[in-house]
């Protein structure tokens, strides 16, 4: 077998243009050892990962014909797991840390991003392709329209670089998207000074219902908010302020 049929339950959208596999490849930074790549397909980023001597790749891929063809053309390719990466017991897989790479599929990558966060320490580094939009809204800073929950939860504890824009007809068959490659790096934040669980409440309540004020989006959750944010709305608050907010919250609530 030498050809994989693109299936778009899997999100699968094969890279076709040489140039922009290996631009992506070289993104990740030169102090990796372990690797993983998400969703390799039929290789298009794992031949090149394989070249650098640095790397000691793994991948995880969900479809079987996939892995059928990796295991026959990468033979010099020694952890292939046919797996769901999201049910996977990643961190389980290595002994130390491990960087991310791969051309996501798209109808999961929030699903990939909320992982990673539960991994952080163990992953200083991720670069991935994913939609256009979603990579806007993830390197989004406070103030623009595309600033969200996963903006402020992986800005916590990743610095996120928009690499590049990356057109659909680079693609079999061609997305109905834009797509943009984007570099994650684990920033020097180790613990929150407010609790984990309770921080992403707050995120996720005030952004449910953005447009408003958050003394009322986020009643459920503190009667009096603190005067300096009552009258604000989510994407006004950098992730310094909403760690403030939490806090604040807390030391209100043992009053
Ligand atoms: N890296 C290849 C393929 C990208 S398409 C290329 O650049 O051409 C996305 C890939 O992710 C597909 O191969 C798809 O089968 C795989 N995939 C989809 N869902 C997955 C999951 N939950 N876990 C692991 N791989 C998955």
């Amino acid at each position: 077998m030498n050809f994989v049929k693109p299936k778009k339950r899997l999100g699968q959208h094969f890279l076709t243009d040489q140039n922009i596999a290996f631009k992506i490849v070289e993104s990740l930074g030169s102090d990796v050892s372990d690797v993983l790549e998400i969703g390799p397909g039929t290789g298009m980023l794992t031949q090149y990962l394989l070249k650098r001597p640095e790397i000691n790749l793994h991948v995880i891929e969900i479809d079987r014909d996939s892995v059928a063809y990796l295991n026959e053309n990468f033979q010099e390719l020694k952890h292939i797991w046919l797996e769901d990466f999201l049910k996977a017991d990643i961190a389980g897989k290595f002994n130390g840390d491990f960087s991310i790479i791969g051309n996501f599929p798209y109808n999961i990558s929030s699903q990939i991003f909320f992982k990673v966060l539960e991994m952080r320490n163990r992953v200083p580094e991720v670069v991935g392709m994913i939609q256009k939009e979603v990579a806007e809204r993830i390197a989004g800073k406070h103030g623009k329209k595309t600033y969200g929950i996963l903006s402020v939860l992986l800005q916590t504890f990743y610095d996120i670089e928009y690499l590049f824009t990356v057109h659909e007809h680079v693609f079999d068959p061609p997305p109905k998207v834009k797509s943009a490659v984007i570099r994650f790096r684990r920033n020097s934040r180790t613990e929150l000074p407010c609790d984990e669980k309770f921080f992403i409440k707050v995120v996720k309540t005030a952004f449910n219902q953005r447009r408003k004020m958050m003394r009322n989006s986020l009643k459920t959750v503190c009667e009096n908010l603190p005067a300096r944010f009552a009258e604000k709305r989510p994407e006004q608050l950098s992730v310094e302020d909403f760690i403030e907010l939490c806090s604040a919250i807390e030391e209100l609530k043992k009053m």
